[in-house]
């Protein structure tokens, strides 16, 4: 067992966890008592709006708002807590810039360039948008370890492509994105860069100037944080030049029948009330993993990894997808059984994994498959979690021969 799992007890901290063996974290992470409780003061003793309220109980919500948001910054390297924009997630992020930038920035005959892997809020978004200002798709294809090919994406970027959209860690395969070069690729063409940081921000140290992106997304559910809330963190100069993705309160500067002027960015980006106790719980949850570090966090989800992919091999009827060196995810199929069956057998044992296209239909179709099984890692993840689903593979085997 790592340190980290045995150490620290970490299991303890999550309510949600106890003896369960989750394996979905990828999906939503379990959250610590740290950061229930942070919400439930916010709608307790604490609670009132933000921005508004000319009383004090609404300026200290307002003042932890504020400072959520150059938590949020210093936490991705931000230069400024005004790039950090508060959308519901990462799904909203990417449509927003979708919408705001490119529907103003891309014309007929520009074009778009994804990854086969991408998850469907980083397809979708960029499909509407295309169809309504006439631009194209295309899609940079895969090593055979499924790592996006950056050389094939070299090669086939050319100056009509406006936008690249990649994901930084895969949500089936786990495979990690040299985001920097594939900023450097971007910009050598002149194009913009999304990073959709979704599986990232809960496993790697991201600091999006060392990664030189234009855009990074991410949802805080994910990171051990609530629903609901999630960061759009975009360059400042491309924020500036932006028109408001949303109309409603908050958002602007001055309202007549005739003319509305707007709010600087960020709050330009925020109409109508605020997701306040989204954003604590939040600001709880990137103290709770920077007490224990992501680094640390990294190396423990590698190790499991490590050890569920030779444990997996070793049950030979089992196909792995995606690289060795995957960051906390593992996709797989035990040959002849429906993936949804070896959940359902797992989840007898008390194991629960995640079965199906996981928003990834493209991928499937690539990987010859209509679906996969999937056990992805939390940092409340140890080895009895392994154990478990080895056991419960063994089981599955057993019950289709
Ligand atoms: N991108 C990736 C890689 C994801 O894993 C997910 C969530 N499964 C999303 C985007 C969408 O995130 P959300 O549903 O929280 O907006």
């Amino acid at each position: 067992m790592t340190d980290l799992a045995q150490g620290l007890r970490l299991r303890d901290d999550f309510p949600g966890v106890g003896d369960w063996h989750y394996l979905d974290s990828a999906a939503t992470a379990q959250k610590p008592q740290a950061v229930i409780d942070a919400i439930a003061r916010a709608y307790g003793a604490d609670y009132a709006t933000v921005h508004r309220g000319v009383y004090e109980r609404s300026a200290n919500m307002t003042l932890a708002y504020e400072a959520a948001r150059r938590k949020v910054a210093q936490f991705i390297g931000a230069a400024s807590d005004a790039e950090i924009v508060y959308v519901r997630g990462a799904t909203e992020g990417i449509n927003l810039v979708a919408q705001s930038w490119a529907g103003t920035q891309l014309k007929a005959g520009d074009r778009i360039l994804l990854s086969t892997l991408e998850h469907h809020s980083n397809i979708v978004p960029w499909q509407i948008v295309a169809e309504r200002v006439g631009a194209q798709i295309d899609v940079v294809p895969l090593m055979r370890d499924g790592c996006i090919d950056l050389d094939a994406m070299a090669a086939m970027i050319t100056p009509a492509h406006k936008m690249v959209a990649l994901a930084h860690v895969s949500n089936v395969l786990g495979s990690v994105l040299d985001c920097r070069r594939a900023a450097d690729i971007a910009h050598g063409a002149g194009a913009k860069i999304l990073i959709d940081g979704c599986q990232a921000v809960p496993r790697l140290a991201v600091n999006v100037a060392a990664l030189d992106c234009d855009f990074y997304v991410f949802s805080a559910h994910k990171l051990y944080g609530p629903t609901g809330i999630g960061v759009l963190w975009a360059r400042q100069d491309l924020l500036d030049a932006m028109p408001p993705y949303q109309g409603g309160g908050s958002m602007i500067d001055k309202v007549t029948f005739e003319k509305t002027t707007y709010a600087p960015a960020p709050t330009r980006f925020e109409a109508g009330t605020p997701h306040i106790t989204g954003v604590v719980g939040l600001s709880a949850a990137i103290d709770y993993v920077q007490a224990i570090g992501l680094a640390t966090i990294h190396a423990h989800e590698c190790a499991l990894v490590a050890k569920a992919r030779s444990a997996l091999d070793d049950l030979n009827s089992v196909r792995l997808f995606g690289p060795e060196s995957s960051a906390g995810i593992l996709s797989f199929e035990v040959q002849g059984v429906h993936p949804h069956d070896v959940g359902t057998i797992l989840d007898e044992g008390g194991v629960a994994i995640r079965a199906g296209h996981h928003c990834a239909q493209p991928l499937m179709r690539h990987l010859g498959v209509e679906a996969t099984a999937r056990a992805s890692f939390g940092l409340y993840s140890d080895d009895s979690d392994v154990d478990a689903l080895v056991q419960g593979l063994a089981r599955v085997r057993k019950i289709f021969g």
